[in-house]
C-alpha cells in the first residue's frame, strides 16, 4: 500500500513548527481515537496509527530531517512507528492534559486521564452515582504478562544481543533505534501467547463507580485518585478527572445557585390576579399572581434553587412572567374583546394602560422637541 505523505496526514505545511505538529496531532488523535469511534473501530484504528506514525517522525528533529531528505525510504528498515503500543495511545490522548511540568518532575508516575461526563440538571442538583467505563491495560491472564505461550519461554534477541537498541544509519545520521526484531524488549518470543499476541498486556475496560455530589455544575471536576494510567515499573498511578458538563434543561436555566424559568400567564389572570402552579425541581408549588401583573415581572420563590456544592446557601427559583396574547379566538370572544377594547377608550387609555400612556407621551414630546428646534 502506498504511504501517504506525513505532512499531508497531519494537514500541515512543510515548514510547520514542532508546536504546530503537536497541536495537529493532538486534535486528530482525539478525533480518530478508536475509543471515540466505536461504530467504526477498524477504520479509525488504521487512521489513528497513520496519524501516530506521522507524528512520531515529524515531532523528532532527527527523524524529520531524514524524512525531509529521503521520504518514507528513510524508515523502511527500522519500522518506526509500526505496531503502536496501546499504552502510548491512551497516554497521548487522555493524558498530558494538565501540562508537562508534572510529568517531567515525576516521570514514572502514570498519566492523569480526563473523562467527560454529561449530567442532566436534575442529576447535578440532587447528586447521583454513575458508572463509567475506562480503557485500561491489564497483565494478560493467559501468559501472566510474559507474552509467551504457556509452557514456552522467551529467548535472547540475536539482532541486538539482548540490549533492545540498535544503531541505524539514515543518510548522514546515525540514530539509535529500538531493535526492529524485538521492538526494544531484548527478547524474542518464539511462540506468541494467543491472547495478547506477545504484548503481555491486554486492552480491557474497567468500570468505576463515580459519586457526583449534589450541587455540582458545569466546569467542576471530580477526582478519582489513583485510577488513571498505570505508573511505570510499579510507581504511582495517575488520577482520573471527571469533567462535568450539565446539559441544557427545557424549563430551567441555572445561574450560580439560582434557577430561572419562564412562566406564561394568560392575560385575564395577569389583569385580575389568580393562582398558578409553577414547576420546581422539588415538585409543583402554588404561586399567587397579584392583579395588574405585567410581562417581565419576576417572582422569587425562596429556596427552590440549587444548594451549592461548596456548602453555601440554597438558591432561589426566579419565575419570569410573560403575559400571553390569546390566539384562535372564536367570534363570540372577538366580539367581547372588541367591546372591552372600546371600554378602554383607544390605545392610549390613560387609566387602564399606564405604560402605553407614558410611551405615547414620550413619543409626542420627542417629535415636539424636534420640530421646535
Ligand atoms: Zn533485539
Ligand atoms: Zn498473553
Amino acid at each position: 500500500m502506498a504511504k501517504r505523505d506525513f505532512y499531508e496526514v497531519l494537514s500541515l505545511p512543510k515548514n510547520a513548527s514542532t508546536k504546530e505538529v503537536k497541536r495537529a496531532y493532538k486534535r486528530l488523535a482525539m478525533q480518530y481515537h478508536p475509543d471515540r469511534n466505536q461504530n467504526n473501530k477498524d477504520a479509525s484504528e488504521a487512521k489513528f496509527k497513520e496519524i501516530k506514525e506521522a507524528y512520531e517522525v515529524l515531532s523528532d528533529e532527527k527523524k524529520r530531517a531524514a524524512y525531509d531528505q529521503y521520504g518514507h525510504t528513510a524508515f523502511e528498515q527500522s519500522g518506526a512507528g509500526s505496531g503502536a503500543d496501546f499504552s502510548d495511545i491512551f497516554g497521548d490522548v487522555f493524558g498530558d492534559i494538565f501540562g508537562n511540568g508534572r510529568r517531567q518532575q515525576r516521570s514514572n508516575r502514570g498519566s492523569d486521564l480526563q473523562y467527560n461526563m454529561d449530567l442532566t440538571l436534575e442529576e447535578a442538583v440532587r447528586g447521583v452515582t454513575k458508572e463509567i467505563r475506562i480503557p485500561t491495560l491489564e497483565a494478560c491472564d493467559i501468559c501472566y504478562g510474559s507474552g509467551a505461550k504457556p509452557g514456552t519461554s522467551a529467548d535472547k534477541c540475536l539482532t541486538c544481543n539482548g540490549i533492545g537498541q540498535v544503531h541505524m544509519r539514515q543518510g548522514f545520521f546515525s540514530v539509535q533505534q529500538p531493535c526492529p526484531t524485538c521492538h526494544g524488549r531484548g527478547k524474542v518470543i518464539k511462540t506468541l501467547c494467543n491472547k495478547c499476541h506477545g504484548h503481555g498486556r491486554v486492552k480491557c475496560y474497567k468500570t468505576l463507580s463515580v459519586k457526583i455530589p449534589a450541587g455540582i455544575d458545569t466546569g467542576d471536576r471530580v477526582r478519582l485518585s489513583g485510577e488513571g494510567e498505570m505508573g511505570e515499573k510499579g510507581s504511582q498511578s495517575g488520577d482520573i478527572f471527571v469533567q462535568i458538563q450539565v446539559l441544557p434543561h427545557n424549563i430551567f436555566e441555572r445561574d450560580g445557585n439560582n434557577l430561572h424559568c419562564e412562566i406564561p400567564i394568560n392575560f385575564t389572570i395577569a389583569a385580575l390576579g389568580g393562582e398558578m402552579e409553577v414547576p420546581t425541581l422539588h415538585g409543583r408549588v402554588k404561586l399567587t399572581i397579584p392583579p395588574e401583573t405585567q410581562t417581565g415581572k419576576i417572582f422569587r420563590i425562596k429556596c427552590k434553587g440549587v444548594k451549592s456544592i461548596r456548602g453555601g446557601l440554597q438558591g432561589d427559583l426566579m419565575c419570569h412572567t410573560v403575559v400571553e396574547t390569546p390566539v384562535k379566538l372564536n367570534e363570540k370572544q372577538k366580539k367581547l374583546l372588541k367591546e372591552f377594547g372600546e371600554s378602554l377608550g383607544g390605545t392610549s387609555g390613560e387609566k387602564n394602560s399606564p405604560r402605553s400612556k407614558s410611551f405615547l407621551d414620550g413619543v409626542k414630546k420627542f417629535f415636539d422637541d424636534l420640530t421646535n428646534k
